[in-house]
């Protein structure tokens, strides 16, 4: 199996090593990964200038680092290393769960694989106050991968461990509140600057991403790319029949 591997964190993040040393155990391991951090960078592509792939080492593997987003290595890594039979995206530094989904640099590398017809898995953990502990993930992160890559089949799959799992499951996207907010502070001299954060959400529903990793589950969620409102659809439909009728 040829395995492409990106993330967001830039290449020489230690997430990006860890899923390296499990991966090449299942399949051909190529790394292409930003040259800088590109996190929640989304599902950003560089078209406005063109960019560069250049060779570097990540322990005792061979890597490309690119001048891009997460997004550019994959469409860039796929037509470089024809045949890629899967993306692996991380291991991020910290959780993509719920609606931060969309903001994820690490969901968009595989995003732009599942794009191509490629199957893509998002890989991420929480830093916690020390940073992950990548050997006590090592036997969850291959379990993972063995599901995922040779026991089925889901073309897009986002997963998060947490610092110590008891179990896996799969869970869906938490959508009911996003946990997005700005923090206003002062730099020194008393002028006003903001961090884009995120707040505790306190109200977990029960078969979520959030509600797994809150619990010692790695969270796995299936998703997919159309993001056409199906209801919305019928119901527009419905109240302009006259519409469809030119
Ligand atoms: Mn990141």
């Amino acid at each position: 199996m040829r395995l492409l591997l990106a993330n967001d964190d830039g290449i020489y993040s230690p997430g990006l090593a860890a899923l390296a040393s499990v991966a090449a155990e299942l399949g051909d391991v190529h790394i292409v990964a930003p040259d800088v951090e590109q996190s929640s960078m989304g599902h950003a592509i560089t078209h406005s200038r063109p960019i560069t792939i250049k060779r570097t080492i990540i322990g005792a593997y061979d890597a490309h680092r690119v001048n891009g987003t997460p997004a550019d290595c994959v469409a860039l890594g796929t037509d470089i290393f024809p045949g890629v039979d899967a993306v692996l995206s991380g291991i991020n530094l910290g959780p993509n769960v719920g609606n931060s989904m969309w903001h994820s640099g690490t969901l968009a590398a595989a995003k732009q694989a599942a794009l191509l017809g490629i199957r893509g898995i998002a890989l991420s953990t929480p830093t916690g106050e020390t940073g992950p502990d990548f050997e006590r993930l090592r036997p969850w992160v291959a379990r993972v991968l063995r599901l995922l890559l040779f026991e089925s089949a889901y073309s897009l799959v986002n997963v998060n461990f947490p610092n110590d799992p008891t179990g896996l499951r799969w869970t869906r996207q938490a959508v009911a509140h996003y946990d997005g907010r700005v923090v206003p502070i002062q730099d020194p001299l008393g002028r006003s600057y903001y961090w884009l954060s995120v707040r505790r959400l306190e109200h977990l529903e029960e078969g979520t991403d959030h509600w797994a990793m809150r619990n010692g589950f790695v969270s796995m969620t299936p998703l997919r790319l159309d993001l056409t409102d199906e209801a919305a659809l019928e119901r527009a439909r419905a109240s302009a029949p006259s519409l469809h009728s030119i």
